[in-house]
């Protein structure tokens, strides 16, 4: 196969060598189910597990592993998040939920979804000219959702202080972070945020596909969102005398019914370590803005600070431009990327994002930007 440049990142990162070898150890040496298990082989796989949660909750400056749960994905955590919540209050109509025209459709489409069925009310938090969260103008509010680092722009938010802002408007506000882009360039801490939930994806720090991380502050306070083994204490009564019911097992536990990703949990701890060894790719993002913002045909989107660089080109689509520059072996992104709000607010139907991780070097986005200037014929 023709070499590839692969500038898609922000989509998903490439695999560190040391993932892929703690991956195919567990499978080779170690497999076996975790929580079922008596032998010392299924105490191995608990051990990681409990290892790999500890190191999660490190990283993202939580206070215990009990409050790390286990996902498939930043996708899947955010619609269980609204079950959850769905499932221990009463949602009314009421109910004010704040979204922004920044969100992923993972962040914003499971509470439409709701607003469908049970006629809460959703309202977009304003953006200002920079496209940062404007809280200034919300006077109500229940639930807020953060996307921390808009998947397009790059940019991170004020989460902290976004929190803060709306802790004044209503104290008991329950706020929600998308920290899918965010946890692969800064530092998070979720304690001193003071966010509710926090979600983010394994495949986008280096571990593998069908991995997510779902942070709950207080694991003890939410009742879960499905059902299933490894999630129950004790089990009581019977159907036949109408009493069936059982108690539930403290979380992570609760949360997790069915079997965990293991082998991609086998590579977590080590996606983690190799990302807080290489986080910073800013600066090929900023010598690449530098170049292409000498093209008079390309109009740069995002700030020359930015983690991502987004952008579209006179008279050509960029789903053209993502297909041309394919063809020469570049991987990047055009599209709305899952962000279509964000786009109709825009006024674009589209835009071409390049994002960087630590296997791209500099050779690379000069092959790139030779490429574009190709294309373009400029
Ligand atoms: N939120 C944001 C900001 C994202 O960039 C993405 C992935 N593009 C998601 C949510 C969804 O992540 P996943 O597909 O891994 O569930």
């Amino acid at each position: 196969m023709k070499k590839t440049i692969y500038l898609d990142a922000a989509a998903s990162s490439l695999k560190p060598k040391s993932v892929i070898d703690a991956q195919m150890d567990f499978m080779e040496n170690h497999y076996a189910n975790s929580g079922r298990g008596m032998c010392a082989r299924a105490n191995y796989v608990d051990e990681m597990v409990a290892s790999a949660r500890q190191k999660t909750a490190g990283f993202i400056g939580a206070k215990s592993s009990e409050q790390i749960v286990f996902t498939s994905g930043t996708t899947d955590g955010l619609n269980r998040i609204v079950h959850i919540i769905k499932d221990s209050y009463k949602l009314s109509h009421s109910w004010v939920i704040c979204i922004s025209d920044m969100d992923h459709h993972s962040a914003r489409m499971p509470w439409e979804e709701l607003q469908h069925k049970n006629g809460i009310k959703i309202v977009a938090c304003p953006l200002d000219s920079d496209f940062n969260l404007d809280f200034s103008l919300v006077d109500r509010i229940d639930v807020f959702v953060i996307t921390a680092m808009s998947n397009v722009m790059g940019a991170p938010q004020d989460v902290k202080g976004l929190i803060a802002s709306a802790k004044q408007i209503n104290p008991n506000v329950i706020t929600i972070v998308d920290a899918a882009q965010y946890v692969a360039h800064l530092p998070i801490d979720v304690s001193d945020w003071g966010c509710d939930f926090l979600c983010f994806s394994g495949h986008k720090i280096g571990a593998d596909t069908g991995l997510g991380i779902m942070y709950i502050k207080n694991p003890d306070k939410w009742f879960p969102d499905k059902f299933g083994g490894g999630m129950i204490a004790k089990i009581q009564g019977s159907l036949a005398t109408n009493d069936s019911h059982w108690t539930l097992s403290k979380s992570p536990d609760k949360f997790e019914a069915g079997t965990l990703p293991l082998t991609q949990i086998a590579g977590l701890s080590f996606a983690i370590d190799y990302l807080t060894e290489h986080k910073d790719n800013q600066n090929l993002i900023k010598y690449m803005h530098n170049e292409l913002s000498k093209i008079d045909k390309i109009k740069i989107i995002t700030s020359p600070d930015a983690f991502v660089l987004t952008f579209i080109i006179d008279d050509m689509h960029p789903i053209d431009f993502g297909a041309l520059i394919g063809a020469y072996g570049i991987c990047l992104r055009a599209g709305t990327m899952c962000a279509s709000w964000l786009h109709k607010l825009m006024g674009y139907d589209g835009t071409i994002r390049i994002s960087t991780g630590w296997w791209n070097t500099k050779d690379e986005i000069d092959t790139a930007i030779s490429i574009i200037k190709k294309i373009l014929k400029v």
